[in-house]
């Protein structure tokens, strides 16, 4: 466990956001968060955790304590018929770890390739893209309770897994450090290949059966082109949910929009496609200040140089309320806000 004061945190928020951090302890493994929890001085002060701050939109200077996860190691626990199940640090990178499994022959989470950030983060918003969620390759989980300083391991059930969402956004946010992640990687493998993008790739290289590098190459080459690399512009990925209606709703929409692009869901339900209504309301290009609207996806935010968390708010807010306006849904946002 190391202890720091008055640590920035524009270099550990990939929005590029100024703040800082009053106090910042790295944790590198169970034991290290048990010495926090221990501590006459930090275990009772309020906690905030961090691992890659692809997610988080930092409005101010940070009072809380914040924990960084630097727990890591990745390594394949059993190998039957039915399934590779493996485990990773929290700290990892997910990127990395995805490719990992890939050059160890266990494929199943290709789909999911380039999401920023960490392991340890990834069930916390139950990450998804390309017609996966984590949920579907999840095993169980190990964190420790920042109140009794005890290991908790967590099934499925336990961590509430919903669209973005889970257990730890809600009543653990702040209580509980995830320091590591089991994988479940069914066998035989299967391609996940249902998205509309993934179907224009299999089109335009005439190659309809491709093996689990192949979908990977494709995932990480469509994201290059549709979202901006926060090394270059600061953003956190998708800002708004896409917001699920139900049919009725949906068919209300479509009376007044026809052009609306929606997703009908295995439950009846129907997901809305946020980027496509900020970009009907105009917002596409605008910005409040340096903080503005990606030119290419309306659903991305981005950091133009110099933008407060200020700015990123009061735009969130405009758009916010001209969706509201025009189509009577309130965006929820998708980063977590500090
Ligand atoms: C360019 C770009 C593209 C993106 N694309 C996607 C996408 O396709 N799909 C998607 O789902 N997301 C996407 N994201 C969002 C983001 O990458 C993911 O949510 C990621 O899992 C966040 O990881 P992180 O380590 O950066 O988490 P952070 O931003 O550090 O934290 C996010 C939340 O998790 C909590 N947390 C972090 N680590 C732990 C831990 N070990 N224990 C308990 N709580 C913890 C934090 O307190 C915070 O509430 C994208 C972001 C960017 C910048």
């Amino acid at each position: 466990m190391r202890l720091e004061r008055g640590v920035s945190l524009k270099h550990l928020n990939t929005f590029g956001l100024p703040a800082a951090a009053q106090r910042l302890v790295r944790v590198a493994s169970e034991s290290d968060v048990r010495k926090v929890v221990d501590d006459p001085e930090l275990g009772r002060v309020h906690k905030f955790i961090l691992g890659g701050g692809s997610n988080v939109l930092l409005t101010r200077d940070v009072t809380s304590l914040v924990v960084k996860v630097e727990v890591t190691g990745k390594r394949v626990l059993s190998e039957s018929a039915g399934a590779w199940i493996v485990e990773a640090g929290a700290g990892e990178n997910w990127h990395a770890f995805v490719e990992w499994t890939l050059d160890h022959g266990m494929p199943g989470l290709e789909n999911l390739a380039l999401i920023p950030g960490t392991v340890g983060a990834a069930p916390v918003q139950n990450i998804g893209a390309y017609g996966l969620e984590l949920k579907e390759r999840f095993e169980s989980l190990d964190a420790v309770d920042l109140v009794t300083g005890r290991t908790v391991t967590f099934t499925q059930a336990m961590c509430q897994f919903a669209y973005r969402d889970s257990v730890f956004k809600h009543e653990l946010a702040g209580k509980s450090v995830i320091t590591r992640v089991r994988f479940r990687l069914p066998r035989p493998w299967r391609p996940v290949l249902g998205y509309l993008d993934l179907e224009r790739k299999m089109l335009e290289s005439g190659n309809t059966s491709p093996e689990a590098r192949q979908i990977f190459e494709w995932v990480c080459a469509i994201r290059r082109a549709k979202l901006p690399d926060p090394a270059s512009l600061g953003n956190v990925g998708s800002f708004f949910k896409n917001p699920v209606v139900t049919e009725e709703q949906c068919r209300d929409i479509i009376g007044r929009d026809p052009e609306i692009v929606h997703y009908p869901l295995p439950d009846g339900t129907i997901k809305l496609a946020a980027g496509w209504m900020i970009d009907a309301c105009g917002w596409k290009g605008k910005a409040i200040g340096d903080a503005g609207v990606y030119e290419k996806q309306a659903l991305v935010l981005v950091n133009r140089g110099s933008a407060t968390g200020g700015e990123v708010v009061t735009l969130a807010r405009a758009i916010q309320e001209s969706v509201y306006g025009r189509f009577g849904i309130r965006l929820e946002p998708e980063p977590v806000v500090v």
